[in-house]
């Protein structure tokens, strides 16, 4: 058959709109968009036979294509529908995991959430006064008392409580950064290029392995409007360094009338070294510390997506009045979220169990090793044959928090027999509920630091069905 001819073996739309898959997938999806798919998928036939090296390879292509069109239909209408966000296993043993939310939320927290989504919400009505409200407000008045500020502000993240802090503080005007501090977070964000957007001009000291006191101090000019100190908070500089303490620079701006600015990067209420992990400066130390601080809600805080910015009442009041914090505000789930979190950490002796992050970070080596035994025992129960072993593992913070710092985990380790380590982690990927884990020496490991037990039951199944 020659290429028209072939063209013609097409399905109409018509007719495939009549073909009995395809009806079903209109009757539960609407025709609009399953004409739109059949039309897709058709041009893409024909752009195959167009394509294809001769006659004979075109009418073997179009013949088995043409069978499968309602297959492929039916397939493509499910995958349109399907959305792309949806639950995995994190299993990597890294908490903050960028490329899988950062995090998590509680169930309750995320129940209490649902609520308020699906209906009208006081977001911004006054219940005592009928009057317009302030959405941010309970949030705000939480964060000063949870941190001893004067006063908060929260935006859509910390990306954006920076560019707003700069932008309303030293737009026009140098701001002074050690070259020590001028990281890169990943993604787009790199100090020098959001100081560019907020109109200030970066006035760099110091040197990347040293910065002094001295430094800062020839660096004023007339041009000065505030000091910049950044958490290094993705990587650490060891050996010969020195930078000038947060306490120290602020002395020294205090005398020099300039605000002391300072980005946490992942910002903790609860001090790491109450878990024998590192000592972080907490978000009350900074808040003491300097005018004005930023960090990430959804890093060690264990909350949504969004950027806290807290520090002397006079200048989160101009913040406030920028117009720029229109643009940068977070949404009514995110406010939701904040409260409940904050909410959370006020519940002192039960903090660790209501969040999260604080869950995971916090869990003993003792008790994540527990847990992998049962994990493992759960597995090999339904494939006794694999060769499923506990062995220690390092977790990670992430997320741009504690660079360098190994948590002692315990992972359960599955060499897989006819299946290469790839070739499981593929598997993993393609459950059910897809599983993200990590392979090392032909071996997937399992972290189970970062596995809620109340997925063990389901994670053990579909396990089983890859392993039997
Ligand atoms: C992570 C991080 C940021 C960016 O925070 P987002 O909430 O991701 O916008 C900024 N500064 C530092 C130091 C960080 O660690």
């Amino acid at each position: 058959m020659d290429r028209q001819a072939l063209y013609r073996i097409i399905p109409k739309v018509d007719r495939l709109l009549d073909n009995e898959t395809v009806a079903a997938l209109t009757e539960k999806y609407g025709a609009r968009a399953v004409t739109e798919v059949i039309r897709e998928e058709t041009e893409r036939l024909r752009d195959l036979i167009r394509d294809a090296a001769d006659d004979k390879e075109a009418e073997q292509q179009a013949e088995q294509q043409v069978r499968r069109l309602p297959e492929k239909i039916e397939e493509e209408v499910h995958k349109l529908f399907t959305p792309k966000i949806r639950k995995v296993i994190n299993a990597t043993g890294t908490i903050l995991h960028t490329n899988l939310g950062r995090a998590p939320l509680s169930e309750e927290q995320a129940r209490k959430i649902a609520e308020t989504a699906s209906c009208y919400s006081s977001l911004e009505y006054d219940l005592e006064t009928g009057e317009r409200g302030d959405r941010c407000a309970s949030a705000e008045a939480l964060f000063c008392r949870l941190t001893g500020a004067e006063a908060a502000m929260a935006v859509n993240n910390n990306a954006a409580a920076l560019l707003l802090i700069l932008n309303t503080l030293a737009k026009g005007g140098d701001v002074i950064v050690s070259r020590g501090e001028l990281v890169e977070i990943g993604g787009k964000f790199r100090i020098p290029d959001v100081m560019e957007q907020s109109g200030a001009r970066l006035a760099e000291v110091g040197t990347t392995n040293k910065t002094r006191l001295q430094d800062y101090e020839q660096a004023v000019t007339g041009e000065t409007r505030a000091v910049l100190k950044v958490h290094t908070s993705n990587y650490r500089i060891v050996g010969f360094t020195e930078s000038v303490p947060a306490e120290t620079l602020k002395e020294f701006t205090a005398s020099a009338g300039l605000p002391l600015i300072w980005d946490l990067g992942s910002g903790v209420i609860i001090d790491p070294e109450c878990y024998g992990l590192a000592h972080e400066p907490t978000v009350r130390e900074a808040v003491s510390a300097a005018d004005v601080i930023c960090f990430s809600g959804d890093k060690l805080f264990g909350g949504p997506q969004a950027g806290i910015i807290l520090g002397r009442r006079e200048l989160i009041g101009k913040m406030k009045k920028n117009p720029l914090s229109r643009a940068l505000r977070p949404d009514k789930f995110v406010i939701a979220a904040l409260e409940l979190v904050l909410m959370d950490y006020l519940d002192v002796a039960h903090t660790a169990e209501k969040i999260p992050v604080i869950r995971m970070i916090s869990e003993s080596e003792k008790s994540v090793r527990a847990r992998a035994e049962i994990l493992c025992a759960m597995i090999l129960e339904r494939a006794p044959e694999a060769r499923v072993t506990v062995e220690p593992s390092h977790a990670q913070a992430g997320g741009g928090a504690l660079p360098g710092e190994e948590i002692p985990s315990a992972a359960v380790v599955i060499r897989p027999g006819k299946l290469s380590a790839a070739g499981l982690t593929y598997a993993m990927r393609h459950m059910r509920i897809p599983v993200v884990a990590r392979t090392s020496e032909d071996a997937v490991w399992l972290d189970v630091r970062t596995i809620d037990q109340e997925d063990f039951g389901l994670l053990a199944e579909m396990l089983g069905e890859v392993l039997a």
